[in-house]
């Protein structure tokens, strides 16, 4: 089975963009640990921007364009080198790939995107994917790692995405407003309702929010596959996962 794991800013850093060392020391042990039972994992990660953020000393995310592409330059590397760090601790290899939305959009590129992947997951590598943040401009950028994960997973022929965040899944209306609102544990159809549930929520680090999530669900669910959010908060929310307990909201792609 191979499956695609997007982990967002929310669930990799604090407020200030600092690394959450449990919380990522706990993934990376979690993802090892699924990869030896035979699980092919490809990771999309975020928190570029905020760890360069964070490594800066800025108090706030910067709002201009060479500030947060200087932040993500500085960031990534903290990003890999932790992921290798962790990793290494458990034997697993990981591999830095970073893409703008121009290389999906051009059919050669996209081709050795492909390739690459299965090459490495061949090699038993993890790749572990990001925007290229440094250089993409917004004509050519993807924009939200939720969009690009989809994407990943369906140039990898994936059989399933999880979106890693900081809330449980779809909501029948804002959990942080109305007490009464509840889990939807499954949807097999993005119509206007469900888009109206989504609201515009972000946090302060991180880019996307529910609006990315539920285009990141349409992108799965054209392809025939399925599609789950869940809280990142404790990794081992993977495990129940693949032990097949309902966790988050499940999108369902397959049988499409
Ligand atoms: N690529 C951005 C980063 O690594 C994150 C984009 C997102 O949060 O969706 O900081």
């Amino acid at each position: 089975m191979r499956v695609v794991i997007k982990v967002g800013t929310s669930t990799l850093t604090h407020q200030n963009g600092n690394i959450n060392i449990r919380r990522i020391e706990n993934l990376c042990k979690v993802m090892s640990d699924l990869k030896n039972s035979g699980l092919e994992i490809i990771l999309v990660s975020s928190g570029a921007i905020a760890m360069g953020i964070g490594k800066l000393g800025l108090t706030k995310k910067p709002q201009d364009i060479p500030s947060k592409q200087a932040a993500a330059a500085i960031g990534q590397c903290e990003l890999m080198y932790t992921y290798d760090k962790l990793f290494q601790e458990h034997n697993h290899t990981v591999a830095q790939v970073l893409m703008t939305g121009a290389d999906f959009d051009n059919a050669e590129r996209y081709e050795n995107f492909k390739n690459t992947l299965d090459r490495l997951l061949e090699f038993n590598v993890l790749p572990i994917v990001n925007e290229n943040d440094t250089i993409a401009t917004s004509e050519i950028k993807v924009g939200d790692n939720d969009t690009l994960s989809a994407m990943t997973a369906v140039g990898a022929h994936a059989d399933l995405l999880i979106l890693l965040s900081d809330i449980d899944g779809l909501y029948t209306a804002d959990p942080h407003k109305q007490s009464d609102a509840t889990l939807i544990p499954s949807v097999d159809k993005i119509d206007e309702h469900i888009m109206e549930l989504a609201g515009t929520a972000g946090t302060k680090l991180g880019t996307g929010g529910m609006v990315t999530k539920l285009n990141a669900a349409q992108i799965c669910i054209d392809a025939g596959m399925d599609m789950i959010i869940a809280n990142g908060s404790n990794p081992t929310v993977l495990y129940d996962i693949f032990d097949g307990k309902s966790v988050g909201t499940r999108f369902i792609g397959k049988d499409n």
